[in-house]
């Protein structure tokens, strides 16, 4: 399943949503049920049945993490920080 992170218009707080491919009814916050969420970043489940899949991913989780923060120049949420550590770590 895709994972989609938000950030919330409404509560201000970055939200992490797993959806389906067949579920296209809008994501709500979690927090506070608010709709007006904006896209953050997304990417796809790492399949643990294939090794080569997990190291592609990873690979291109440290690209992602990497130029978003370059293009961000430290105007990251700490939050968002550590799920770049995270992906820059694995
Ligand atoms: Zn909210």
């Amino acid at each position: 399943m895709p994972l989609y992170e938000y950030d919330c218009q409404e509560c201000h707080q970055q939200v992490t949503i797993w959806k389906s491919f067949s579920d296209t009814s809008s994501p709500c916050c979690p927090v506070c049920g608010s709709q007006n969420l904006t896209r953050l970043i997304s990417r796809v489940a790492i399949v643990k049945s294939s090794k080569d899949r997990v190291r592609d991913l990873s690979w291109v989780d440290k690209n992602v993490a990497h130029r978003l923060r370059k293009q961000a120049d430290g105007g990251l949420s700490p939050a968002f920080e550590q799920t770049l550590d995270k992906m820059e770590s694995q």
